[in-house]
């Protein structure tokens, strides 16, 4: 499937490993942690020791000094063993490169290590019930004050928000700036007083993933916890990550429009209708035929753009790009697939249905898209 000449046989390796691990310590409990609302924090530990955590983060930190193939190739073994909504990307590609980019020396070494070997959990918290596609105008403070930062506010929606032991939250350091007056902050949850948690918000899917709201009154987090030592850097900081966020949220699309086709494939090959198979209806042949067009134009695109970022020829426009169009590919796939599963698509058993609840949140989370289009929109 994969023929980029930066995915090597060590990727491959890796590729057996992963799909080990998931297919033996996760997948047979991934009906559990559905119904307990998030991952339990042992498998967190268990992926950090087998090296499935930070696997892109530098190796002086205690990561495996990868790239986005390694990233790619957990997303994908997660999604065969329909267990999409994992979030150790989160974890390890999205937030580790904050801290790993633009954290002080003192902040990297104090949680990129913990964070690669699973003993603490990362969350990132952006998203206000104020809103979320309009980030400016986030009204979260931080405070500075003697040698800490004061934090009030509230946040919504947080991904890994109720085993989280380190969030990273955006926040106003100085509210009277917009987009100038963002920092973020680095808040430790362990005894951090007037922090607290919501209950785990009941989802369409994705429910194995805890998504939480937060709050905070007072909460004191010391001023070396600003990310990078300098205020005001916090909007700056996002922008420059989310391109990739988004690119490395399409792999969750493309992995998906894959694995629904392949069980499409199976399941019309198995059932009989009228007759005959399934799958020797030209209907079905022409639709699946139109799915696998759409899976197929979307892993060129999603390849090409892994390249272009291994090559530093990555930007904002193609990570826009990437996560609209995979994500309404996606959409529309998985919705032909379930029509073809007939009532047992519409079943939660089925991995169909799963996989349709679950895939939904790929057009909101990371930024919407319409927010995406915006962003293209721009440029012309
Ligand atoms: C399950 C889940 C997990 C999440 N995890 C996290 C997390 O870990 N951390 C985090 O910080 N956030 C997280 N989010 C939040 C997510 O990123 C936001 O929901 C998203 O950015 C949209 O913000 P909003 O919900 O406030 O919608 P709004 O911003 O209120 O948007 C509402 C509608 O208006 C449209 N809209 C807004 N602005 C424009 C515009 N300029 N032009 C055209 N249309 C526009 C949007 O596209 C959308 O259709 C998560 C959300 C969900 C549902």
């Amino acid at each position: 499937m994969i023929r980029s000449p930066h995915y090597t046989d060590g990727h491959e390796t890796f590729r057996t490993s992963v799909r080990r691990f998931i297919e033996t310590e996760i997948a047979p409990h991934w009906n559990d942690f559905r119904k307990e609302g998030h991952v339990p924090r042992e498998i967190w530990r268990r992926a950090g020791e087998l090296g499935f955590l930070c696997t892109k983060t530098a190796t002086e930190y205690g990561g495996g000094g990868g790239d986005l193939y390694h990233c790619l190739v957990v997303i994908e073994e997660q999604t065969r063993a329909q267990a999409s909504e994992l979030t150790f990307y989160l974890h390890s590609d999205i937030i580790a490169p904050y801290i790993e980019l633009y954290g002080t020396d003192d902040q990297k070494a104090r949680y990129l290590p913990r964070m690669a070997r699973g003993e603490i959990v990362a969350a990132i918290a952006m998203t206000e019930p104020g809103g979320g596609s309009d980030l400016q105008a986030i009204r979260t403070t931080a405070i500075a004050d003697g040698d800490s930062y004061v934090l009030n506010g509230q946040k919504v929606f947080i991904s890994n928000g109720h085993v989280a032991d380190l969030i990273c939250v955006a926040a106003k350091t100085d509210p009277a700036q917009g987009a100038k007056g963002i920092s973020l902050l680095l808040l430790e949850t362990e005894g951090a007083e007037g922090f607290t948690r919501g209950r785990k918000l009941r989802k369409v899917g994705c429910k194995a993933q805890d998504s939480v709201e937060l709050f905070f009154e007072d909460v004191r987090i010391p001023r070396r916890n600003l990310l990078g030592g300098v205020e005001g850097k916090g909007f700056q900081q996002l922008m420059l990550r989310l391109p990739e966020e988004r690119l490395i949220m399409s792999m969750s699309s493309v992995a998906n429009m894959e694995s629904a086709i392949e069980e499409t494939v199976s399941y019309t090959r198995e059932r009989k209708v009228f007759g005959q198979r399934l799958i020797d209806l030209q209907n079905t042949r022409f639709k699946l035929a139109e799915c696998k067009t759409k899976a197929v134009l979307a892993r060129n695109f999603l390849e090409h753009c892994i390249d272009a970022f291994i090559d530093g020829r990555f930007d904002t426009v193609q990570g826009a790009m990437a996560k609209w169009w995979s994500s309404q590919r996606v959409y529309e796939v998985l919705d032909e697939c379930l029509q073809l599963h007939g009532g047992y698509g519409y079943m939660t058993e089925y991995p169909i249905a799963r996989r349709y609840a679950d895939q939904r949140l790929a057009r909101i989370a990371g930024g919407t898209n319409e927010i995406m289009k915006e962003l293209i929109g721009r440029t012309l």
